[in-house]
């Protein structure tokens, strides 16, 4: 399919300052834009981004049809450009459309128009250490008509936004025994808007507790431990890598993949399974060494230094020494560069 491409006259890119900025709030030069209707995709473009114009009827306005994907993009230590896990994305882009009744997206739209798009945008992806360009690529159900149906018309849209070096301090989480994220039969393995607009008013509630964010568990008897925010959960203890398994519940997470694949080419013992509440609280009273972190694309890897769970408060390892960084250290290496890329990430 052909990617049509309309530049824009002039760039808005001397007017942004990369010493202080708040991140998403401001768009690269151009989008990538495509149009579904009639069965088939229509139309593709990338052009000067700019605000959509949208009738009170499309059924995204009003039935949450809709789905996103975050990714970045980043300057290598030899002036390439590398997009970290770009199929994976697609691939996962797909999975979401699907349970949303939504068209799949040909390689040729999601991989060679972010490509593309990147390409057109490539000033933005600066070389300052730690920064990257965020892309966004999503799609939603544009159909006029207020019936609850499954569109027939929709729009796919990549924008991209540049993103700082981003060290998330140690987080407070709080094990959320009551609200849900995820149920089998449930739609949580989508990046379906709708699941995280769900999720803002439990973790606003632990927020007023005084926590940063929670940790979800199961639906049935929130006994077992899922996912944290926007992230996926690992734990190192007595040495040990563990993670929840992914699945209909738990979001088949790249990083989480990523790090996992490091951490078993490095030799380290690695477990996927479900992880109880019961048997985290035992680790602690048992004095093990308890390491405790969220992965995801946006930070990477977010250590948590304490965990509410049944009452009590716990307090996972955090100094500098123990071995996530080693792990979040050698996946940035992998994606700069500074070493070779084995499993071919980077596009
Ligand atoms: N879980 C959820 C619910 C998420 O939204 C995300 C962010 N996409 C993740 C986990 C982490 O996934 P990734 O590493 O692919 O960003």
């Amino acid at each position: 399919m052909e990617i049509k491409i309309k530049l824009k006259p002039s760039s808005a890119l001397d007017q942004f300052d990369f010493d202080q900025f708040q991140f998403g709030k401001a768009a690269t030069d151009h989008m990538l834009v495509a149009d579904y209707a009639d069965g088939a995709w229509q139309s593709a473009e990338i052009r000067g981004f700019e605000s959509l114009s949208l009738s009170p009827l499309s059924m995204c306005l009003h039935y949450g049809q809709t789905v996103f994907e975050g990714l970045k993009a980043y300057r290598q230590v030899d002036g390439s450009i590398s997009i970290f896990r770009l199929e994976g994305h697609w691939e996962r882009m797909n999975q979401s459309l699907r349970r949303m009744a939504m068209p799949e997206l040909p390689a040729e739209l999601f991989i060679a128009g972010i490509k593309k798009l990147v390409e057109v945008d490539q000033d933005w992806v600066t070389d300052r250490e730690g920064f990257s360009l965020y892309l966004r690529p999503f799609m939603i159900a544009t159909e006029e008509r207020l019936g609850v149906s499954i569109s027939r018309e929709y729009k796919f849209m990549v924008v991209a936004s540049p993103l700082a070096a981003y060290y998330s301090a140690p987080l407070k989480v709080k094990v959320e025994k009551h609200y849900t994220r995820a149920c089998p039969g449930g739609a949580g393995m989508a990046k379906n808007g709708g699941n995280y607009g769900a999720s803002y008013y439990p973790a606003y509630l632990a927020q007023q507790e005084g926590y940063d964010q929670v940790m979800w568990t199961n639906s049935r008897d929130h006994e077992y431990l899922e996912e944290s925010g926007t992230m996926n959960l690992m734990f190192i203890i007595d040495g040990i890598l563990l993670t929840p398994p992914t699945g209909e519940t738990v979001l088949a997470g790249l990083t989480r993949d990523s790090l996992l694949q490091v951490a078993k080419d490095m030799n380290w013992s690695c477990e996927v399974r479900p992880i109880a509440i019961k048997e985290l609280q035992q680790a602690f009273e048992d004095g093990k060494r308890v390491e405790a972190f969220g992965v995801g694309t946006a930070a990477v890897l977010t250590p948590f230094k304490l965990i509410h769970m049944e009452g009590e408060d716990y307090f996972p390892y955090v100094e500098e020494d123990a071995k996530m960084y080693l792990l979040k250290k050698k996946l940035s290496d992998i994606r700069l560069g500074r070493e070779v890329d084995p499993y071919g990430w980077s596009s």
